[in-house]
């Protein structure tokens, strides 16, 4: 089987800026990307789409275009492990071997947990902004609704960007307030969770616009199934099940460890994610290994933010491990959610492990724990040119890593 220096799984945000970041630092570098998809996404833009601000097409290029140069680029899924080997197992049967392993591969949307959403997605007022060709329907149901019921679900955690199920329903009711509608609409959060949002200092903030727009908040609420052309859903409340009807459900699925992942030796036991140390990013078991981005088993927010500070750090790792050297960045859990509380404002919530805030920004400039006008521009204009030439390109203005001191 073919042999590479690096192989990286998942040439998604998390897997390309690793690859881009390691071959800045080693151009000669052998580098193959395993990566199925035509198409690459900028997946947080799908909450600027839902809310009408951004076109769909200007979240998508083709991975032809984003990928390094310099790497080779394997189109096909990765379907097995076998790391005492140093070998993966491709999709059509075939096997490649690797001096260092880099998982990426993202977090599955388990949309059949909840019975009948699959049929209904896309009609019946069901839509959702976790996909690419939902996303406009989104927008098209806001901008439809005149009255009757809207309801707006979350899952368990772990999912990826966890303020995105709220980021949809505040640009709705924006919408909807000015348009003169929303007191005719009735519009329920219903949170298989037990808060609002996991960091306690961003919650004030969200629920004066929970006020604002009377919103009904329901926590401890799990969708379990959705009738589309009865336009029903069913809800598992501690009291038992409750069926209501609605005009329009922005549903969010269950989000688990990818299938391959989970059935591998590289799979952590309770969560099935790449089975990584928190700061250093190397798999627990087999040191040529590391995992990051949505995959990983780390304890961090589940979002871009996030990946494009580990992607420095698995890449200085990882070529640490090359030359057999120790490990020599250290990751600090960072990751950021721009909850979008206004067309117009955000709360800029940036954390770390153990909830500890993470700004970016001095107080004066950007305080994110306040809906602010300069964080709705660093969503809107900013973060997508920084996404595109910076973070795939491997540039790292906003994510240097700090290295450890030497021993
Ligand atoms: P992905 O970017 O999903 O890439 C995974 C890649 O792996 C894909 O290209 C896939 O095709 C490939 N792959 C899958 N299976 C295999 C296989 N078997 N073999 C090989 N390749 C495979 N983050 C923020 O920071 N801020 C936000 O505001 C924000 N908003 C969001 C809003 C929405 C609606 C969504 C859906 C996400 C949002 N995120 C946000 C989260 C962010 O998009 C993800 O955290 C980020 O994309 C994770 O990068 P990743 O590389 O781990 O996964």
């Amino acid at each position: 089987s073919l042999k590479h220096e690096v192989v990286i799984i998942g040439g998604g945000s998390a897997g390309i800026a690793t690859a881009s970041s390691m071959l800045k630092r080693r151009p000669s570098l052998n580098i193959a990307i395993v990566e199925p998809s035509e198409d690459h996404y900028y997946q947080p833009g799908w909450t600027m789409v839902g809310g009408g601000v951004f076109e769909a097409s200007t979240t998508k290029r083709t991975t032809a275009s984003v990928m390094p140069k310099q790497a080779t680029w394997l189109k096909t899924a990765a379907a097995s492990f076998q790391p005492e080997n140093n070998q993966v197992t491709l999709s059509d049967g075939t096997t490649i071997t690797y001096g260092i392993l880099i998982v990426a591969p993202g977090i599955r949307l388990a949309w059949e947990k909840i019975d009948g959403l699959e049929e209904t997605l896309g009609k019946n007022g069901v839509t959702s902004n976790y996909r690419y060709d939902l996303a406009p329907y989104t927008w098209e149901l806001v901008r439809n609704l005149k009255s009757g019921r809207a309801i707006f679900s979350q899952p368990q955690m772990p999912i990826k960007c966890a303020g995105a199920p709220q980021k949809a329903m505040y640009l709705s009711c924006d919408a909807w307030m000015e348009r003169g509608v929303l007191g005719n609409i009735d519009v329920e959060f219903r949170n298989a969770g037990g808060v609002l949002f996991g960091v306690k200092e961003y919650v004030p903030a969200l629920m004066e616009y929970v006020e604002k727009y009377g919103i009904d908040l329901q926590l401890n609420q799990t969708l379990v199934a959705v009738e589309g052309s009865g336009k029903q859903a069913v809800f598992k409340t501690e009291a038992g099940e409750e069926t209501v009807e609605f005009d329009m459900l922005h549903a969010v699925p269950p989000q688990v460890a990818p299938q391959f992942v989970a059935d591998s030796p590289l799979a952590n036991a309770e969560s099935g994610f790449v089975d990584v140390d928190k700061f250093t990013l190397q798999h627990v078991r087999y040191p040529n290994v590391f995992g990051l981005g949505d995959a990983g088993s780390t304890p961090n927010a589940k979002t871009m933010a996030a990946a494009r500070k580990q992607a420095p750090i698995v890449a200085v790792n990882a070529l640490a491990q090359l030359d057999a050297k120790q490990a020599v960045a250290d990751y600090d859990g960072y990751g950021s959610c721009p909850l979008t509380v206004e067309r117009g404002k955000i709360v800029l919530a940036e954390f770390g492990y153990d909830g500890k805030l993470l700004p970016s920004f001095p107080k004066w400039v950007i305080d994110g724990t306040k809906p602010r006008k300069l964080s709705w521009l660093l969503k809107s204009e900013a973060l997508p040119w920084i996404y595109w030439n910076g973070m795939l390109k491997g540039h790292e203005w906003m994510a240097k890593p700090h290295l450890k001191k030497a021993a």
